[in-house]
């Protein structure tokens, strides 16, 4: 996914070189105000700001764009769809917006819909080439997508490759009802949409993820499984099933802003069998010394660093669990999905600076 940082400099491309803050209402103000908002993660108040300002502005497509990152950010996505779109209705040419727009589709599973924003983007482009990889292979993933049929229950909706076993759907759906019972149970808090999961070959699942091979599953708005013999264990499946579930669920109750350590450390101890092995893999890493902080990012880690990475996350959200309560935690992530600074959002439900939490939970000493 695109950083925040991309957008931010292309809005303050947009302001640079106009008048001095003038009236709070004032557009160009409040535009200004915007970008400092997104630029510091309070998107809340970006969206609020950015709305006002495009109001005021109407004619303008980066103001709509502003709203729409925000919005996208919060998790927003109807909202998002809506501001991408009055962007492109301003604008056709306004690249960032076309580009936000489809992926916004493709995380929705709307796969169509995000090729055509593309085609119709590449016709205003001065660069077409550019957008003709990713367009590639949204359509080869589109082929594929037409080969699959749907189970569906209660919470879950299970795409499944009609070639492939029905029983399979049926029991990867079983264990999702079953892991979201135990979750929604701890957590006190359930998804307000029913939740897709994708079930691939290994081959499938990398040509559509290009995500590392230690990576056993994907959420990226859909959960994305890939199942061979080796995960078809049920003890396996029943992992991954869970861990991805746990995404799910903090996508729509904290939108896009929850940290990857918090994500993925909530993830892994909530998984069925917990996660009583990280002190192990934590003791034998040898260089734990060297890190100072929490993981930024998973994306792009060797299988060793990565393990490092979850095993490290996963005792930082343990301790905290076991410090300040699941509560805390399920309230820290519906003020992110409010639109609260993350900083500012631990300090009040978690009774301590992020920085000093992340410092002493690294020297295991929290
Ligand atoms: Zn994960």
């Amino acid at each position: 996914m695109r950083s925040s940082l991309a957008c931010t400099t292309l809005l303050i491309a947009a302001f640079a070189g106009v008048a001095p803050l003038r009236a709070a209402d004032d557009p160009t103000a409040l535009a200004r105000a915007g970008t400092a908002a997104l630029d510091a993660r309070r998107f809340g108040d970006a969206l609020a700001v950015f709305t006002k300002a495009a109001e005021k502005q109407p004619g303008d497509a980066s103001l709509c764009f502003g709203a729409g990152v925000a919005a996208f950010m919060l998790g927003k996505n109807e909202v998002a769809q809506a501001r991408f779109e009055c962007a492109l209705a301003r604008d056709p040419a306004f690249l960032p917006a076309a580009e936000w727009l489809a992926d916004l589709h493709y995380r929705a599973g709307r796969l169509a819909d995000a090729i055509s924003i593309y085609e119709t983007a590449q016709q205003h482009s001065p660069k077409p080439q550019e957008l003709q990889p990713q367009l590639d292979r949204w359509r080869k993933e589109l082929a594929l997508q037409s080969r699959f049929r749907d189970a569906r229950s209660e919470h879950f909706v299970v795409l499944f490759e009609a070639t492939a076993d029905e029983p399979l759907a049926a029991d990867v759906i079983r264990r999702l009802e079953t892991a979201y019972r135990r979750i929604v149970s701890t957590l006190g808090v359930s998804p307000s949409q029913r939740i897709t999961a994708v079930i691939y070959t290994r081959g499938q699942f990398d040509d559509v993820t290009r995500l590392a091979d230690w990576s056993a599953a994907a959420y990226d708005g859909r959960i994305r499984v890939p199942v061979n013999e080796a995960s078809r264990e049920a003890g396996e499946l029943d992992r991954i099933l869970s861990h991805e579930f746990v995404h799910a669920l903090v996508a729509q109750v904290g939108g896009r802003t929850v940290p990857a350590w918090m994500n993925e450390g909530l993830a892994t101890v909530l998984e069925p069998a917990g996660s009583d092995d990280i002190e192990a893999t934590l003791m034998h890493a040898g260089d734990r010394r060297a890190r100072s902080r929490l993981p930024g990012s998973f994306v792009g880690l060797s299988r060793h660093d990565a393990e490092l990475a979850y095993a490290s996350s996963a005792r930082a959200v343990r301790r905290l669990i076991e410090r300040r309560g699941i509560d805390a935690l399920v309230a820290l992530l519906e003020d992110l999905g409010q639109g609260a600074p993350f900083a500012r959002a631990f300090q009040q439900r978690l009774a301590m600076r992020y920085e000093d939490f992340s410092t002493s939970v690294m020297r295991d000493s929290f």
